[in-house]
C-alpha cells in the first residue's frame, strides 16, 4: 500500500490556491503517514500568462517547519522542491539546493527555449513530433547537466498539451523516441537517480500515469529501481489520486518497493 505522496502544491506555488493545512488536513484524513510538498521554483519563468513560478523559497521552508512540528502526532512532513531546468539557470538551481536542507527535489522541465509548452504558441511552427522530441532532449540535457536532484519528474508529461491531445488524446509513439528515453533511464541510473511516478496522468484522462507503462518497464528492464509516487495535487481531492492503479501497475511491472527520501536519503517501502 502507497501510504505517502511525493508530489503535492500548496498556495505558495503561483498556480496553487490551497493552503498547506488544508491540503495537510486531507492528506491526514486519506490516511497517508507522509506527505511531502514540492512547491514550484522556475527560475527565470517566461512571462507569458498569470503565472511567475518564483517561489518565496525562505518563507515557505521556514512554514513548513512550523507545519512539520504542529502535525507530528499525526502525519510525517516533509520538506521538498520541484525545481523547473532551464539550461541558463543551472547554477542558481544549484545554489539554491545548497542552501537549503531539502528532503527530497524534483528535476522537472517546464521551459522548452523559453516557451512552456503548456501554452500553444510553443507548438506554432513545429510538428507534435518535433515539440515531444524537444521535450525529451531537454529532459536529457537537464539529467546530464543537473546533479543535485533526486528524481526526474513527470517524464512525458509534454503529451497533455500536444494540440491534437485537447482532441482525443495523443497517444504518443514510444518507439519514435525511445533511444533518448533510455538515455535519459540510462543517465538517471548510472548517476543513482530515480524517476516519478505522476498520477495526475490518470486525472489528465489519459489512462495512465507519466511516464507511460512502457517507460516504466524499461525504466526496471536497464536497471531501474529508485521510484517515487506523487498526485502532483494543486487540490485536495486530487492528494493520492488513484494510488490504487499506480501500485497494481507496478506490481504487474515487477516492481517490489516504491521510493522515500529524507534528507536526501533514499527509503525503501514494500509496494503490497
Ligand atoms: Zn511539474
Ligand atoms: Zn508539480
Amino acid at each position: 500500500m502507497i501510504t505517502s505522496d511525493y508530489h503535492v502544491h500548496s498556495n505558495f506555488s503561483s498556480d496553487g490556491k490551497v493552503s498547506m493545512e488544508d491540503m495537510i488536513n486531507q492528506a491526514i484524513r486519506l490516511g497517508l503517514k507522509t506527505l511531502c510538498f514540492t512547491d514550484h521554483m522556475d527560475f527565470d519563468y517566461p512571462q507569458i500568462g498569470d503565472y511567475s513560478f518564483d517561489l518565496d523559497v525562505k518563507k515557505y521552508y521556514t512554514k513548513l517547519q512550523m507545519m512539520k512540528e504542529k502535525y507530528k502526532s499525526q502525519i510525517e512532513l516533509l520538506t521538498g522542491i520541484e525545481l523547473g531546468y532551464q539550461p541558463h539557470v543551472i547554477d542558481s538551481m544549484n545554489a539554491l539546493v545548497k542552501e537549503y536542507n531539502f528532503d527530497f527535489v524534483i528535476n522537472s522541465v517546464h521551459v522548452l527555449d523559453n516557451y512552456d509548452p503548456y501554452y500553444p504558441t510553443y507548438w506554432e511552427g513545429k510538428t507534435e513530433e518535433e515539440g515531444i522530441l524537444k521535450c525529451f532532449e531537454t529532459i536529457k540535457e537537464s539529467c546530464e547537466n543537473f546533479t543535485d536532484f533526486n528524481v526526474c519528474g513527470h517524464i512525458d508529461y509534454i503529451v497533455r498539451y500536444a494540440p491534437s491531445t485537447k482532441v482525443k488524446y495523443h497517444e504518443y509513439s514510444y518507439p519514435n523516441y525511445a533511444d533518448l528515453i533510455d538515455e535519459i533511464l540510462r543517465t538517471l541510473i548510472y548517476n543513482g537517480k530515480g524517476i516519478e511516478v505522476n498520477s495526475s496522468g490518470y486525472k489528465y484522462g489519459l489512462g495512465h500515469p507519466h511516464p507511460k507503462t512502457e517507460i516504466l518497464k524499461r525504466y526496471k528492464e536497464l536497471g531501474g529501481e529508485i521510484i517515487t509516487i506523487g498526485s502532483d495535487a494543486h487540490l485536495p481531492d486530487h492528494i493520492a489520486y488513484n494510488f490504487e492503479a499506480v501500485a497494481e501497475l507496478l506490481n504487474n511491472l515487477g516492481y517490489r518497493y516504491y521510493t522515500n527520501f529524507k534528507a536526501g536519503k533514499a527509503i525503501m517501502e514494500r509496494l503490497v
